[in-house]
């Protein structure tokens, strides 16, 4: 005949005794009654063991925590390693936190910081460049060169700062700045075609901190009326 557990509540009432106490010692009771008597950290001595990932101590083989030096033997031993490394990490970031910003001004402070890009050509043989600094301190154009190829053969011309034009930016200013360029007639046997790529505007920078530096600003030639070429 078969019930459940509440129409017969004797079986229901011996389930929990098979979950009483501690499985190794009362497996134990069965062969050793003076088991009952033993210390904390003391174990039977035919029961299997496991040495302690810690410290090498002999343990029951179920025991959770050594009884030498209390360590976790499972993955309580992971959750404690990850909770120091995450606190490590914790710190780690807040250091870098408070440090970025500080190197980050101190990067960027006391200098300054000056890009350039082409505004417009005239048709009085120059073209305006428009420089802005972002930095604290002023920087300036140093030169101004226009390279190009005509028929394979490289060309340059130095662009002359017009008198009218500052070439230094003051710190959180933008200006035009205009050059203008002299190719005497050695544009004069060739058409525009006969160009092979772009122009190209080298504009060299001398920043606040001494630091030098070039940007190539690209150019199609057709677009840049100073180079007067000879055939149209
Ligand atoms: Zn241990």
């Amino acid at each position: 005949m078969t019930c459940s557990a509440i129409q017969c509540p004797n079986r229901a009432r011996i389930q929990p005794l098979a979950l009483s106490g501690n499985i190794w010692q009362s497996r134990n009771t069965r062969t050793n009654a003076a088991s009952f008597d033993m210390r904390v950290g003391d174990f039977p001595e035919d029961v299997q063991t496991k040495a302690c990932a810690t410290c090498g101590a002999l343990m029951p083989v179920l025991a959770l925590k050594c009884t030498k030096c209390e360590s976790y033997q499972n993955w309580y031993r992971g959750v404690t390693l990850s909770t120091t490394v995450l606190a490590l990490l914790t710190a780690l970031v807040s250091v870098i936190g408070a440090i970025v910003p500080n190197f980050w001004n101190w990067a960027t402070s006391g200098n300054s910081r000056v890009a350039v890009s082409f505004a417009h050509d005239d048709d009085q043989g120059g073209f305006f460049l428009t420089a802005t600094n972002d930095g604290d301190r002023s920087g300036s154009i140093a030169d101004v060169i226009v390279e190009l190829s005509v028929k394979g053969r490289p060309l340059k011309f130095d662009g002359t700062l017009d008198q009218q034009s500052n070439p230094t930016v003051e710190p959180g200013k933008s200006q035009k700045i205009r050059y203008t360029l002299d190719v005497g007639t050695h544009l004069v046997p060739y058409a525009v075609t006969d160009v092979q790529g772009a122009c190209v505007i080298r504009v060299n920078i001398h920043e606040f901190s001494g630091a030098k530096k070039s940007e190539a600003l690209s150019r199609d030639c057709k677009d840049l009326r100073p180079l007067d070429f000879g055939t149209k």
